[in-house]
């Protein structure tokens, strides 16, 4: 059984085949599913489909790229459904110095926010990290604003999630252990010469969930293609093999770290 953490089912881009989509997840083994919001009414579709399927579970968080434009007022809807029970994670949220530089602040500032909430409510954080290539900025900040916020808890053992679409650097799964985070484990794993082959054979599987972070980032042979929750499984036998496992395995023990984080 694999447990796909990290998959945007609600977008449109599923409109025309998404109960086909949802069944293939479910024969590929693919038995649980983790919805991240990127804005509130995305929220609320996370949470329609979770109604409509079986396995789903949705989160709550407003994605740094859609901060731009966000209102307070859109934080205490946030916060508002936090306390629905299909709601397992805040996610997801966090930095993205990738897209557009012009409202840092702001971004640091909700990213800000987002903690605080998921130390308030008990519930696991996912974090979104981007920068342009070879530039580590956004990872020294996020890692100094969980830090600020976690010592300014009164609650530090309540921060915990995932790292969510990790391909390195290696200081950063140091850091996300002793965090109390988990590193999400998705496509780019099947990409020739990512180098996060490298990466992953040196950590221990205990720190790994996976996820697709469909309909993005296709694993190889579907790379450039739309994702789905199917793929899951040959993230998890790319995987396999990068660690000599048999897949069965992977999935039990990836699995397990999922559940145990997101209660489920
Ligand atoms: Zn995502």
């Amino acid at each position: 059984m694999y447990i796909d953490t990290h998959a945007h089912l609600y977008l449109d881009r599923f409109d025309q085949d998404r109960d086909a989509m949802v069944a293939r997840a479910q024969d590929a083994g693919v038995k649980r599913i983790l919805l991240p919001a990127i804005d509130v009414p995305s929220i609320h579709q996370a949470l329609a489909l979770c109604e409509a399927h079986e396995g789903m579970f949705a989160m709550a968080a407003l994605h740094p790229s859609y901060v731009k434009e966000a209102r307070p007022a859109d934080l205490e809807q946030v916060a508002a459904i936090c306390d629905h029970p299909r709601i397992v994670a805040i996610g997801e949220s966090g930095l993205d110095y990738y897209w557009d530089r012009s409202f840092d602040a702001k971004q640091q500032d909700y990213f800000r926010w987002h903690i605080r909430l998921a130390i308030e409510k008990d519930l696991p954080l996912i974090l979104h990290s981007r920068d342009k290539k070879g530039e580590e900025t956004v990872y020294r900040d996020l890692v100094a604003i969980l830090k600020d916020e976690r010592e300014a808890s009164g609650t530090p053992e309540r921060l915990r999630g995932i790292f969510h679409c990790f391909t390195g650097p290696r200081w950063l799964a140091d850091t996300a252990q002793e965090l109390g985070f988990l590193l999400g484990i998705g496509g780019v794993l099947t990409f020739k010469n990512s180098g996060l082959d490298v990466l992953v054979e040196e950590l221990d599987l205990a720190e790994l969930v996976l996820e697709t972070d469909a309909p993005y980032l296709a694993p190889s042979p579907h790379r450039g293609k739309r994702n789905e929750s199917a793929y899951t499984a040959l993230v998890a036998q790319r995987l396999a093999e990068i660690k000599g496992m048999n897949v069965q395995d992977v999935a039990a023990i990836t699995s397990a770290n999922a559940a145990r984080l997101f209660n489920l």
